[in-house]
């Protein structure tokens, strides 16, 4: 990576106070970049707030010779996370959405605090600072966006409803940013990572969590939000050094006429169609266009 570099460019990270966050702020401070520091500095859980995280980073950094400065907002203020880089840089050029909390109770048990306070984090905190970086970026024809989901978005988790549920949402909000970014220059993308750090110091051996250092996902989100990234809308792991991409795939599925012979029966009859991945050339959807093909397809279906 040694010929990655964001001089002249003002990054800003959410939750940049510990995690993966501290491993993005410290790497692009290194690497040229004046980075906004973002921590409200709370507990695991989104209680309570500290200036320290994020004051203890921008030390870091400038005593590395870099040029940092800490915001101790919540997400949910993204205005005001921007507000700083404005006020402070006079630009933004990478939104790193990143900050987060987990609180993990079985769906039964959960209350609507655990709901909301992990929906208002990580979706409305994204939605928040990205919204406030959005024009300045259209301005400039220029904006690099990641945002951090999760296994649990993609794959569900057991006592993790809330958190999954909002994982999921910012895949369907990067995807959209993707398509509406695209000619502004503006890119942006999904992370799925897996790092040791305090949200995962409970669910992961003392081996699994030296073996997974948040360093080992910086190389990633490096190339995502670098200007020669021309990639975009697109969902990664990053894990322990181990970098993949997810993408969907439709099965050949069943093409039914939309008449009178179109019944539940009918339906019955061929469900192994309708989830069939192994016959047919699968499908790697990427778009709601190919629907309308598919009624116009289905329209000519045999009965
Ligand atoms: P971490 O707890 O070490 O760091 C998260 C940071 O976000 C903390 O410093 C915290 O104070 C800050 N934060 C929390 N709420 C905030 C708010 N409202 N406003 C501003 N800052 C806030 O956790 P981490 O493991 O580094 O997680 C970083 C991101 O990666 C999170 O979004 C998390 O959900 C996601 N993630 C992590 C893993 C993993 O394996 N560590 C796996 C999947 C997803």
């Amino acid at each position: 990576m040694s010929e990655l570099r964001y001089d002249n460019q003002v990054v800003v990270v959410t939750g940049g106070g510990a995690g993966l966050g501290r491993a993005y702020a410290l790497f692009f401070a290194s690497r040229g970049a004046k980075v906004v520091v973002n921590d409200l500095g709370g507990s695991g859980k989104g209680e309570g707030n500290d200036t320290k995280p994020a004051d203890t980073v921008v030390s870091e950094i400038c005593a590395a010779g870099g040029v940092a400065v800490a915001d101790h907002h919540s997400v949910t203020s993204g205005d005001l996370i921007i507000e700083t880089a404005i006020k402070e840089f006079g630009r933004v050029d990478v939104l790193i959405n990143n900050a987060g909390i987990l609180r993990d109770v079985s769906f039964r048990n959960m209350t609507q605090r655990d709901w909301d306070l992990i929906m208002d984090v990580h979706v409305r905190g994204a939605y928040k600072c990205t919204r406030a970086a959005w024009p300045y970026f259209r301005k400039q024809k220029y904006g690099r966006v990641v945002n951090t989901s999760s296994a649990s978005g993609l794959f569900g988790n057991f006592g993790q409803t809330n958190y999954a549920a909002a994982k999921f949402a910012l895949i369907g909000f990067t995807k959209t940013l993707a398509l509406e970014g695209k000619k502004y220059n503006i890119f942006a993308n999904v992370l799925a990572p897996g790092a040791g750090s305090r949200l995962t110091a409970t669910v992961m051996t003392p081996e699994v969590l030296s073996a997974m250092s948040p360093a080992y996902v910086v190389p990633l989100v490096a190339v995502l939000v670098h200007s020669s990234n021309t990639e975009t809308g697109s969902i990664f792991e990053a894990a322990a050094g181990h970098f993949s991409k997810i993408r969907w795939e439709r099965s050949k599925g069943a093409l039914f006429r939309p008449d009178d012979s179109f019944t539940a029966g009918a339906v019955v009859k061929r469900w192994r169609d309708v989830g069939d991945f192994e016959r047919g050339r699968p499908e790697h959807a990427s778009g709601s266009a190919d629907m309308i093909t598919k009624l116009e397809e289905a329209k000519k279906a045999p009965r």
